[in-house]
């Protein structure tokens, strides 16, 4: 199968060896979302890894709000459900931090924007890892490819926060009914109710854990989306930088250019795909591997009927006409800054 020698010419029994704890980090869609990755791709993937005697597992870190994945419980059953079940992909599903996004090992990265960096305690305790990205358009980042994969997927609640604002979240007053269970759940006293019943949250006191979020029954606890989009992208190319600290010998990176859809899988739904099929590439470089994959996208004919069409050429830029005001080239240049890769790269066909 052509995937698998993909895997193979792109080094993976380099970075493989027999007994190895292999994460396969990937995004297994919310409930109501069919863009992601085939399953069946991934048992490919898992047999291959097994041949060579090594434990693949399937993983992702829970989500910040509180959707089908925002709980390991909910995690695994939304994995299973869009078709990650072992008996398809031969290989268990472990969440990566723990049953409410608690689990995490903090890395340190001395970076300008992340010091510290808190990643999901089973990524990091992997002997490998290989991430399978689903590349499409995003409404943070321009595009998701590895670097978004690695960067906010790898991260526990904690550093999800981290990077999408100042960790603290906020509180839609609106919504607010003035229950307070948010204030006995939160673990460091951050919580409190005003004289307007209203839950106000100490920054000083949180420690981002984003708890809250998924405790209100309102949904009146949000993280403060998008308040800096060149920082968000900054912090995300560093934490892609504590995710492979203790792998970059130990690390592949695969992109599946299919079903190019216009958001993240995040959504319980997908619209059409913006370009046809365009296949997948494999690197051991995660800049260079979503720049190749930006520059095969913007190289399409827009797809008919989707949300692009008739708005841009072939060869111009599509994710700046999805997303006008997000300079996704940010992300990638951050990176290669840092020492995460390059942004230059030969394109090998298969
Ligand atoms: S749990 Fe939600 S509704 Fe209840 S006090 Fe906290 S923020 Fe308000
Ligand atoms: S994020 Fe965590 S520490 Fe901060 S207020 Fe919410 S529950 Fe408390």
């Amino acid at each position: 199968m052509k995937l698998v020698e993909l895997l193979d010419r792109g080094g993976l029994e380099d970075i493989v060896s027999s007994r190895d704890l292999v994460a396969l980090k990937l995004h297994f869609g919310e409930k109501g979302n069919t863009a992601f990755i085939r399953p069946v791709f991934v048992r490919h993937i898992v047999n291959r890894l097994r041949s060579i005697g090594a434990l693949p597992f399937l993983t992702d870190a829970n989500t910040l709000y509180a959707g089908t994945r925002g709980n390991s419980v909910s995690h695994v059953t939304t994995a299973i459900e869009n078709g990650f079940a072992y008996a398809v992909v031969n290989a268990p599903v472990i969440i990566a931090d723990g049953l409410r996004g608690g689990s995490y090992t903090a890395v340190p990265v001395t970076q300008r924007h992340v010091k510290t960096a808190y990643v999901g305690k089973e990524i990091v305790d992997a002997d490998a890892l290989i991430s399978l990205a689903h590349f499409k358009g995003h409404e943070l980042s321009g595009f998701g490819g590895t670097i978004k994969n690695l960067g906010m997927g790898c991260a526990a609640r904690k550093g999800k926060l981290q990077q999408h604002s100042d960790l603290s979240p906020k509180v839609k007053l609106k919504k607010c009914v003035g229950c307070g269970e948010c204030v006995a759940h939160c673990s460091h006293e951050a919580i409190s109710l005003s004289d307007e019943n209203k839950a106000v949250i100490n920054s000083k006191k949180c420690v981002g854990c984003g708890e809250c979020i998924l405790i209100c029954p309102n949904g009146a606890i949000d993280v403060q989306w998008g308040r800096d989009i060149s920082l968000f992208q900054k912090k995300m190319a560093e934490y892609t930088l504590a995710v492979l600290k203790n792998k970059r010998e130990k690390a592949l990176f695969v992109n599946f250019i299919t079903q190019v859809s216009p958001a993240c899988d995040c959504y319980g739904h997908n619209d059409a795909a913006i370009v046809g099929d365009i296949g997948i590439v494999a690197s051991r470089d995660p800049v260079a591997i979503d720049q190749a994959s930006v520059d095969l996208v913007n190289g399409q004919v827009p797809a008919e009927g989707s949300c692009i069409s008739g708005r841009v050429e072939t060869g111009q830029d599509k994710f700046r006409v999805l997303y006008p005001k997000i300079d996704w080239s940010i992300q990638l240049d951050h990176a290669e800054k840092i020492g995460l890769g390059t942004r230059k790269y030969q394109l090998v066909s298969l």
